[in-house]
């Protein structure tokens, strides 16, 4: 099973997506963690991504694409995965729907956290200090730029992907377990 998590920084998708993880069996491609990664440990990638992604911005679509490309090349998305931050642009899921093709696999859902902007920007703040803001690209104003980045450049991808007939939308201002329940039920009936 593969399934694209949607929505906003802060909805959910990480948590959502390690719920799915412990109970589908399948495996968690999270991009920006990648990316995360390859900053801390120093790589090429990590140089060249970390300015943009401190100021809230998109890595450009060539280096996402090549790096989700080999991703899911790997022996572990045999079962099936879970896609958390990618695709962001229309260019990724055409990107995407294309290297999907080649490979003779399919998305079998693409699942949509919908929110509250305002609240959304609560719950950042609030992870934030949690974390002891770890990340670097987690104050108010960072956040308040990821999400128009989210609305201008994200948001154009569901109509993609609801001409397909397989965007799912769920109520991600709803308790985790909620939440969890829901998407268990959207994608096979079960948690
Ligand atoms: P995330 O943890 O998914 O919120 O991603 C953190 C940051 O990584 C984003 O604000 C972007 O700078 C970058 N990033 C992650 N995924 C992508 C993507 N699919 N396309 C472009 N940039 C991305």
């Amino acid at each position: 099973m593969n399934v694209i998590l949607l929505g906003p920084p802060g909805a959910g998708k990480g948590t959502q997506a390690k719920r799915l993880v412990s109970a589908f069996g399948i495996v968690q491609l999270s991009t920006g963690d990648m990316l995360r990664e390859a900053v801390a440990a120093g790589t090429e990638l990590g140089l060249r991504v970390k300015e943009i992604m401190d100021a809230g911005n998109l890595v450009p679509d060539e280096i996402m694409v090549a790096l989700i490309e080999d991703r899911i090349g790997q022996a572990d998305c045999v079962n099936g995965f879970i896609l958390d931050g990618f695709p962001r642009t229309v260019g990724q899921a055409e990107a995407l729907d294309s290297m999907l093709n080649h490979k003779g696999l399919t998305i079998d859902h693409v699942i949509e956290l919908r929110v509250d902007e305002e609240i959304l920007v609560d719950r950042i703040k609030t992870r934030a200090k949690e974390t002891g803001n770890d990340r670097s690209d987690d104050n108010e104003e960072t956040v308040r730029h990821r999400l128009s980045v989210y609305r201008q450049q994200t948001a154009p991808i569901l109509p993609f992907y609801e001409s397909k007939g397989a965007l799912k939308a769920v109520d991600g201002m709803a308790a985790i377990d909620q939440v969890s329940a829901e998407i268990g039920t959207l994608v096979g009936g079960r948690r």
